[in-house]
């Protein structure tokens, strides 16, 4: 039993060392991507349910490695996030996300409102409200075409500051979307106390709706009690039309999903928004 705990305990200290050298690498690759500019934003629309036109996109970050290919979001925003990398990070993508707002805006294509993701950790960062502050005056952008997406997580980490911030934010007359939502343990009612303006269905409630009927009563629920809130609701992940048609009997805003499309490099979005593509 003590040589078997033995081999364990090399094993778990050989898995370590590849993991934190994988990890090194991976934060040195990451900030030499972000001083060469060599990340992207892609851009997923999101649709009217009433009137099936696009009203906004959601800006998602992609970074193509030289030698590893495409990485996912899921596997680097949480490395910038350990590394403080995503100080930087989180700054481009506003910055990114909000020319490119006006780059179709002076190209004569209808205002929509720009999405960026906050994480947790950009939460707790020093002076985040002053960065947007100024990238809104930088950029020209109207802050009523900006919405940031937050986690109901991200928010329940530190209830109090986070609404401070949220009032500080919510000042500067920007839009704030509760992202993931349905995925932590708060209640609506709770979330009510901050000043949103959009909530996001997640996902994984989406995709069952039409073959379960707990998860449709779930976000039937949640979309009642949103617009009971004023929010207005949206719904991530819808993958096929019965979804579509179900989330627009239970009169859900937005949708926003594989369906209409998925998420698409500026140029491929510029063409879609051009042709006035619809739901
Ligand atoms: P999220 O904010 O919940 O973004 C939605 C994710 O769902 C995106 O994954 C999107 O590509 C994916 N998605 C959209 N429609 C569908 C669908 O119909 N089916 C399925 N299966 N997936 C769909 P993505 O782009 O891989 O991003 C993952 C996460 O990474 C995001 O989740 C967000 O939390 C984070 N992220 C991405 N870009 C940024 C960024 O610029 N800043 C920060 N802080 N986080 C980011
Ligand atoms: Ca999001
Ligand atoms: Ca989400
Ligand atoms: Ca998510």
């Amino acid at each position: 039993a003590a040589r078997e705990g033995q081999n364990t305990f090399r094993f778990f200290t050989e898995d370590l060392n590849t993991a934190a050298w994988q990890r090194l690498a991976l934060e040195q690759d990451l900030r030499r991507a972000l001083e060469q500019e060599s990340l992207e934003l892609h851009y997923q629309p999101k649709v009217d349910l009433r009137s099936g036109e696009v009203v906004g996109v959601e800006a998602l970050a992609r970074w193509q490695h030289p030698v590893e290919g495409n990485i996912s979001p899921m596997h680097f925003i949480p490395v910038a996030e350990e590394t403080g990398l995503i100080r930087p990070l989180g700054e481009w993508a506003l910055r990114e996300a909000c020319l490119q707002a006006m780059a179709w805006q002076s190209q004569g294509l209808p205002p929509l409102v720009m999405a960026v993701n906050l994480s947790a950790r950009q939460l707790l960062q020093p002076g985040l409200a002053d960065m947007v502050a100024r990238i809104l005056t930088e950029t020209g952008l109207d802050p009523a075409l900006l919405e940031l997406e937050l986690t109901e997580t991200a928010v329940m980490a530190r209830p109090e500051e986070t609404s401070t911030l949220l009032q500080e934010l919510k000042s500067l007359g920007v839009r704030l979307a509760v992202d993931d939502f349905g995925t932590g343990y708060s209640s609506l009612a709770y979330l009510r106390r901050y000043p949103f303006d959009t909530l996001k269905i997640d996902r994984s409630f989406i995709s069952n709706i039409t073959t379960s009927a707990d998860e449709a009563a779930i976000a039937q629920t949640i979309i009642a009690m949103g617009h009971g809130l004023r929010l207005q609701v949206v719904a991530e992940g819808v993958e096929t039309e019965e979804q579509a048609t179900y989330l627009r009997s239970h009169r859900c805003d937005q949708l926003q999903g594989y369906l209409f499309s998925r998420p698409l490099p500026a140029g491929k979005m510029t063409e879609l928004l051009a042709k006035g593509s619809r739901l």
